[in-house]
């Protein structure tokens, strides 16, 4: 009956701080967002307390008649919200949907073609050190030296060679709108699945700003807490009937024992907020707001990978500057500014350097920046970067002092949790 910070005055000062870290810095990282006070009322509800292993109606627990409520309204939102016939809302994560769509689908020692991590891709498509590049024959694609565009010939000759029983489109550092038709014809041509990673843009496709990977997909997975605003989650799509049994039967009993439900009924409400009107005002600002964010920069003396940026993130080339990812990442966080290290393509340097940042809107935006505070947004980081490139690694500290100062005040105009 104790509040947290009487009964565990440890964690609760973690939280405090956190808390005070959110409010007060500039949150850049792409696939992190600021959820509303309802998403978090509902993942922290009692509904953490119940097991309820199995589907709507069907579980192997009593009592579950409210959480099937919350899981019922989840999935009827959520196949609205994307215009598909059958939703799993249970994936603890976007790595956990992944591994299910590939356990409905393909069997170890499968062919899989998906993006290199060095191309923007996520570990989950293939990369070596995760299950992905072990268990399966991954083979990886990559973009074009002289664009950063997805090379849709080398995908092309890559699936001819080596018939990939899966294709992956989707990725966590790409900028560039993903063509799913062409994914499509590639896959029909060596007749494999097509699975669509949308966990980044999901939120842009849900307003109508970038293309439903519906019909061309067989398979939809995404993160829920990425554009999306949701809670940290993970989910899976599709509108095939045998497919929509062989996710149910992967999820749960495959991988997973008893759903988050706690973690669901917060889905809900967040895909509850993203059919409204609101939303779509939101996603367009997203969008927007990376537009002005990546103009500033290049004004600013970096260049873009892929040229620039059609969604919520940017990849920024630091070579212009002589500067590397780790450096960067660490002046910006001394002034308040919130981003990753990341590498490029055909980065030179190595993935704990790096030649860039990856930066994102969808943070910002919900805190209210608009247009004119991340153009400020872009030259307070440029300030930065040029402050590096007159000291080296060190910084110049009076810089960084002034443009803290400048993120607190920008941060104070636009409050998040106000209540908290
Ligand atoms: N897929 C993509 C494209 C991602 O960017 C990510 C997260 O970074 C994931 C999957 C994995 O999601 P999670 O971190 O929830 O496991």
């Amino acid at each position: 009956t104790r509040d947290l910070e009487n009964s565990d005055p440890a964690v609760a000062a973690a939280i405090n701080s956190e808390l005070g870290r959110q409010k007060h810095e500039i949150e850049l990282i792409a696939s992190e967002n600021i959820v509303s006070k309802a998403v978090l009322q509902a993942q922290g509800s009692v509904m953490t307390n119940k097991y309820a292993e199995g589907y709507s109606g069907r579980r192997y627990y009593g009592g579950c008649q409210h959480v099937d409520v919350a899981e019922n309204l989840a999935i009827e939102r959520v196949t609205k919200l994307f215009g598909c016939e059958f939703a799993n809302v249970q994936p603890n994560s976007g790595s956990q949907a992944n591994q299910a769509a590939f356990m409905a689908l393909i069997k170890p020692g499968d062919t899989i073609l998906g993006m290199s991590l060095d191309a923007g891709g996520h570990l989950t498509h293939g990369a070596k050190p995760n299950q992905s590049g072990k268990w399966f024959n991954s083979i990886q694609y990559g973009v074009r030296k002289q664009d950063g565009r997805i090379d849709f010939d080398q995908i092309e000759e890559l699936a001819k060679e080596h018939q990939p029983k899966l294709i992956i489109a989707g990725g966590s550092a790409y900028s560039r709108e993903f063509d799913f038709k062409k994914f499509r014809e590639i896959a029909d041509s060596v007749g494999a699945y097509l699975m669509v990673d949308m966990a980044h843009f999901a939120g842009l496709v849900a307003a109508g700003l970038h293309e439903n990977p519906f019909p061309h997909a067989d398979i939809v997975t995404s993160t829920t807490h990425k554009t999306l605003r949701g809670p940290r989650g993970g989910l899976i799509l599709t509108n095939d009937a045998d497919i929509a049994k062989k996710v149910n039967s992967a999820v749960f009993p495959g991988l997973q024992g008893g759903p988050l439900m706690h973690v669901i009924a917060a889905k809900a409400v967040a895909f509850g907020e993203a059919l409204t009107d609101d939303f779509k005002v939101y996603a367009k600002a997203v969008k927007d707001n990376a537009q002005a964010l990546a103009d500033t920069l290049y004004e600013g003396g970096v260049e873009l990978a892929a040229g620039g940026t059609d969604n919520h993130l940017l990849l920024v080339d630091l070579r212009p500057k002589g500067l590397t990812g780790k450096i960067v990442e660490a002046a910006l966080g001394r002034a308040y500014i919130t981003c990753n290290k990341n590498g490029v393509p055909f980065d030179p340097e190595k993935p704990a350097i790096t030649s860039g940042i990856r930066l994102g809107t969808p943070a910002g935006t919900s805190r209210g920046f608009g247009t004119e505070e991340f153009k400020e947004i872009g030259k307070l980081i440029i300030e930065v970067l040029d402050g590096l490139v007159a000291n080296g690694e060190e910084g110049n500290s009076a810089v960084e002092s002034a443009v803290k100062e400048k993120v607190i005040a920008l941060t104070d105009r636009f409050p998040i949790y106000p209540d908290l």
